[in-house]
């Protein structure tokens, strides 16, 4: 009988070892939210605004450089505080891989995860099927429209700036968009939401593209095929090229830009096949 998802990481790491990335991950996005509510409800302010705009200790500018773009496009008045707190954020996330937001800021991620999991406990297997492209697509709609309009319509309904301003501030109907999310990815499509359709995630995956921060199947030849990894990723098609690709002569780094440095995988890995690293060691391992 085959054991359940993660079981085996626990019994041959023990338990911080399996969760240990996933925990640090929910941690980190509740330590952004707490940031941003420390102030009003204590009045030392460490971060100033929201997930949109924000300012740090009261110097460092930080914004969101899709909202930013937006404000280009739509005309708006070039403001050099934002431009810089969008180049800050832009470069941050360039350094890390861009969709370390998703897994460790976003606050829609630990609801599309839950919908994930609770998918797997109830054993939905079944799941439309939409194309992984489509959320570029998207992308390029938030992007034309503020051209065409002259505002930032996409603002108005992101599900990620409702979810931060709902926290901070009350969430009045933004519960409603929320909730779909969580049931279209339960009862709908698999990861529909942020592995499919999102387009702060693919903005975030093309900022990202040459990251050096990635994930190293670095002990590929020790895999079992459990298949745990691809069950928990988020992105489970990004790991075939690097896990399965040695024939091909594929290097072993996770290199699709979808991949969200979450370390899901390494966690439920028994094998501990996988290793954060940089993109450079594929060049290393070719060379020796
Ligand atoms: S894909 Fe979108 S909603 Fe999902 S975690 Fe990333 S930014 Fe948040
Ligand atoms: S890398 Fe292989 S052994 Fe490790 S979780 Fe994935 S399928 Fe299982
Ligand atoms: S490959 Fe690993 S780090 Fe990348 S998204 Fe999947 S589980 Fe997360």
């Amino acid at each position: 009988m085959s054991l359940p998802i993660g079981q085996a990481a626990i019994e041959q790491k023990g338990w911080w070892p399996s969760y240990r990335f996933i925990l640090l991950r929910r941690c980190s996005q509740l330590a952004v939210v707490g940031l941003f509510l420390l102030g009003p409800l204590t009045g030392i302010w460490v971060l100033k605004g929201n997930l949109s705009a924000s300012m740090l200790l009261d110097t460092i500018p930080l914004t969101d450089p899709l909202v930013w773009l937006q404000t280009l496009l739509a005309g708006k008045a070039f403001e050099l505080t934002l431009g810089l707190g969008a180049l800050l954020v832009a470069g941050f996330y360039w350094l890390v891989g861009g969709r370390v937001f998703c897994s460790w800021v976003c606050p829609i991620n630990p609801i599309t995860d839950s919908a994930s999991w609770l998918r797997r406990k109830l054993s939905l297997n079944r799941s439309g099927t939409l194309s992984r492209a489509l959320r570029y697509w998207m992308l390029g709609i938030v992007l034309v429209v503020p051209m065409l309009t002259g505002t930032l319509a996409w603002e108005l309904v992101n599900p990620v700036s409702l979810a931060m301003r709902g926290a901070l501030y009350g969430m009045g109907a933004g519960w409603l968009l929320i909730t779909a999310v969580f049931a279209f990815d339960l009862l709908m499509v698999r990861r529909g939401w942020c592995g499919h359709l999102c387009p702060l995630g693919a903005f975030y995956a093309l900022l990202g593209k040459f990251s050096p921060l990635r994930i190293n199947a670095s002990q590929r030849e020790c895999c079992n095929d459990c298949m745990d990894c691809y069950a928990v990723c988020p992105e489970p098609q990004v790991i075939k090229p690097a896990l399965k690709g040695e024939k091909l002569g594929n290097g072993s780094i996770i290199l699709a830009p979808e991949c969200t440095n979450c370390g899901r995988c390494i966690d439920v890995c028994g094998e501990s096949v996988f290793e954060f690293s940089t993109r450079f060691a594929n060049k290393a391992e070719r060379q020796s």
